[in-house]
């Protein structure tokens, strides 16, 4: 016991010693545990089993591809491009977006189904790559889950011995329940704007995602807005920020097609043959 106290203090110590980082979202400087070195150890570490209570990988290695192409298409405009980014769709009908620290990026079938061009995806990866650049689940996570088992969590990882199975465990459920701040919400919103813009993709694909979403949320509560809370003023920030700053990109990429014959037509084969269907006894 005195011994793993002894760790503890020595790993925490380490930790304050990364002292004060510079957000690159917000441009302010925060005060972080870890360097961020550390995040891409917890994200290897931890990724994989979250990925596993997600419901695991969707079995379409094409679809996969798809959307991990769409993600690296904006983390090489983003402000960590150096970070290695993996974005997975994930066998699970809630409809939600995950971002494990360290750049491990989930999305559930659930959500997929539902957007409807490529842009609309680009809207969901770049608003969650803004909350790894920014490390907002790390600062999430050690409000939510406390240092001490964040510390804990990081333990085994790095070749530093097996690690504490219950930190681990929190450090799981921390990720799957995590409620970001409004404000980390609306700095992840507009810093995904931004990506999105510099990828080549129309921005209006994140307010058609946002009243996607609002729309699904007046049926029934959708687990996306349980972990990323919703800003009231999201829809008009977003339509300012781009009528302020984008509105000569509207041209850019939409990729409803592409949207439809990688994602729609593997999720909802039978949709593309029902509308077949209405719109051969339309003529
Ligand atoms: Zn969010």
């Amino acid at each position: 016991m005195r011994t793993e106290c002894v760790l503890l203090l020595s790993l925490l110590l380490t930790a304050l010693a990364s002292g004060c980082a510079v957000n690159p979202v917000t441009g302010q400087e925060e005060l972080m545990f870890f360097g961020p070195d550390k995040d891409v150890e917890l994200g290897r570490k931890y990724g994989p089993q979250i990925e596993k209570v997600l419901g695991g990988r969707f079995p379409d290695e094409n679809l996969q591809a798809y959307v991990n192409r769409v993600g690296q298409r904006l983390a090489r405009v983003c402000h960590r491009p150096d970070i290695a980014y993996h974005f997975t769709a994930v066998r699970q009908k809630q409809i939600n977006a995950f971002a494990v620290p360290g750049g491990y990026i989930y999305i559930t079938t659930g959500l997929l189904e539902k957007l409807e061009t490529e842009a609309q995806l680009a809207a969901i990866l770049g608003h969650e790559i803004g909350h790894v650049v920014a490390r907002d689940t790390m600062v999430a996570l050690s409000r939510q889950i406390g240092m001490t088992a964040l510390v804990a969590a990081s333990a085994g990882v790095g070749g530093r011995g097996s690690g504490d199975l219950t930190a681990g465990a929190a450090f799981i459920s921390g990720v799957l329940s995590l409620q970001y701040s409004r404000d980390d919400e609306k700095d992840a919103d507009l810093v995904g704007l931004s990506y999105m813009v510099q990828a080549g993709y129309d921005p209006n694909g994140m307010v058609e995602t946002m009243q996607i979403l609002q729309e699904l949320q007046t049926i029934r509560p959708i687990e996306f807005f349980s972990t990323h809370p919703n800003p009231e003023s999201r829809l008009a920030y977003l339509q300012e920020r781009i009528g302020r700053r984008y509105a000569m990109f509207a041209e850019l990429k939409t990729g409803q097609d592409e949207y439809r014959q990688n994602v729609l037509a593997v999720l909802l084969p039978n949709r593309d043959r029902r509308e077949e269907v209405e719109h051969v006894a339309q003529k």
